[in-house]
């Protein structure tokens, strides 16, 4: 049978398809669309202030705005744009808003979000250097800007994943090829000749911890939680005292998470003295600096990185406190080659011949890769370090701030200390000292400044006690919404608790 030539295709398939061929949207309309797009995202971002910062619509409100049948037939992009502002909109909550206070504020930036389009125009897939040698070297380039930028010496080599979570997970699963164990090729199950693998984390460190323990078959029981001092630090003497009880009974500690910025309360583990623990053991060290880890890039706050140039590997997220749009989490070790030997897995179509490049697909799970670093390295490029580090050190300032007016108020108190910009605290009036009371108190205050839509603050429980949580990251926020979410807290607690009767 000969091939069909060229051109002469259509007229002799035995399909007399006379539909017009499909075709993307055309090049006019899409510029005209692009347009208006980035008009309405410009309008959106100057006039953040005036949506509601958590969404008040109730589950299944959103879905049931739409048919609940794919749509058969082409729509118009008007009538789309008409559905996001209907449809959508109202069931965003708007980390984007200078008001949004909850969790870790990931703010985007302009940027940000212009090297986000760019992205998904170019529609690259980084998985090899030769799928697209500009994403491969741009990633590399701005993940050695950000090691510099945040003080580390050389010698770490980054990736960017998608979250702190899967960085994790990584560095648990490279950890563990460093043992030799040969796992890559024979597991873990039924094998008499390898010892039961332990890690450890503070009892205060990210669930992500505990889940990498899952996700890679060490269980649960895997991960032995290390006790915090009274600021919520690990206790470096019973991490100690931990592993040489474990390998006392049979385990083989081969692992410590030590965190830089606790998802609760931001703080600090003793990461000099953890690190000395893991050279004596000889274990891994891992960084989590998600959040806590970019205040480095100031350089007053450079100090929170101590010791973590004897880290074997450290997680930092540009899209938590580096205003770029998530999802943007870099993750540098120091033994890339152990990485590549957990991951690397080429089949003969994807083998290339160039040697000395990076093909990022064999330092993970994934093997299509977005090109994040473009946002990234728009970030950085377009605000510089010096910026960076004015905004980070401004909110540092304005959490400061914060936590001042609540340590004077006799109405709250503060319930943990904030080395950062993040601050937890509660109403506590006088004559109220049940902790049930107060915690119902607490969950009442914060849900009227959530459903007011004027501020979003969330929460935490602090050794049991149930504490709001106040989170300054927003590229966005300044005095005035801070003071503005102080003057809510204060007439909120007021609508909470019984009028105070007039004196005479
Ligand atoms: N580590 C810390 C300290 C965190 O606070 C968080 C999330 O807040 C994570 C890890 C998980 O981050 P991600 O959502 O990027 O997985």
């Amino acid at each position: 049978m000969s091939a069909p030539t060229p051109g002469q295709f259509p007229d002799s398939s035995p399909v007399d398809d006379k539909r017009p061929p499909f075709a993307d949207m055309d090049v006019e309309s899409f510029r005209h669309y692009g347009h208006a797009m980035i008009d309405w995202i410009a309008t959106y971002l100057g006039d953040v202030e005036r949506y509601p910062v958590l969404s008040q619509v109730k589950p299944g409100e959103v879905r049931a705005q739409f048919s609940q049948q794919a749509p058969e037939e082409p729509g118009s992009m008007d009538a789309l744009l008409q559905q996001v502002q209907t449809a959508v909109l109202p069931g965003i909550t708007h980390w984007n808003s200078p008001n949004f206070f909850a969790y870790f504020g990931a703010s985007s930036s302009g940027p940000g979000i212009l090297g986000e389009l760019l992205t998904a125009a170019l529609n690259t897939n980084g998985m090899l250097w030769k799928t697209s040698p500009a994403a491969t070297e741009v990633e590399e380039l701005t993940l050695d800007w950000l090691r510099q930028m945040l003080g580390l010496p050389d010698g770490f080599h980054g990736i960017i994943t998608d979250t702190a979570s899967m960085s994790s997970l990584l560095s648990i699963a490279v950890a563990r090829e460093a043992l030799n164990l040969d796992i890559r090729q024979q597991g873990m199950a039924g094998r008499s000749d390898v010892p039961r693998l332990r890690l450890y984390a503070s009892e205060e460190a990210h669930s992500s911890i505990e889940k990498g323990a899952m996700a890679l078959g060490l269980g649960q029981q895997g991960l032995r939680k290390i006790p915090t001092n009274a600021e919520y630090q690990m206790d470096d003497a019973a991490l100690a005292a931990a592993i040489a009880e474990d390998s006392a009974a049979g385990w083989r500690p081969f692992y410590v998470a030590a965190t830089i910025g606790t998802t609760s309360t931001t703080s600090i583990d003793p990461v000099p003295a953890i690190a000395a623990i893991c050279r004596r053991f000889g274990l891994w060290l891992h960084i989590d600096g998600a959040y806590g880890g970019v205040a480095a890039i100031v350089p007053e706050f450079r100090h929170v990185l101590a010791g973590c140039e004897d880290a074997d590997s450290i997680v930092v997220n540009p899209h938590k406190w580096l205003f770029t749009p998530i999802d943007c989490s870099a993750f540098y070790v120091r033994r890339p080659d152990l990485l590549r030997r957990a991951f690397s897995l080429v089949p003969d179509y994807l083998v290339t011949d160039e040697a000395e490049v990076t093909n990022y697909m064999d330092w993970g799970v994934q093997l299509g890769r977005r090109f994040r670093a473009l946002k990234l390295w728009m970030v950085i490029s377009y605000f510089g370090h010096r910026q960076l580090a004015n905004a980070i050190a401004g909110h540092i300032r304005l959490g400061q701030q914060f936590a001042d007016w609540v340590d004077a108020s006799p109405r709250f108190e503060r319930l943990a200390p904030a080395p950062f910009s993040t601050v937890c605290f509660r109403a506590h009036p006088q004559g109220i000292d049940d902790e049930a009371e107060l915690a119902a108190l607490n969950t009442g205050l914060m849900e009227a400044v959530n459903a007011s839509g004027a501020a979003y603050l969330s929460h935490t429980k602090l050794r049991g006690v149930f504490a709001l949580r106040l989170a300054i990251g927003n590229l966005r926020t300044t005095y005035r919404h801070v003071n503005q979410v102080w003057e809510l807290l204060q007439t909120a607690l007021d609508g909470l608790l019984p009028p105070v009767p007039p004196t005479v």
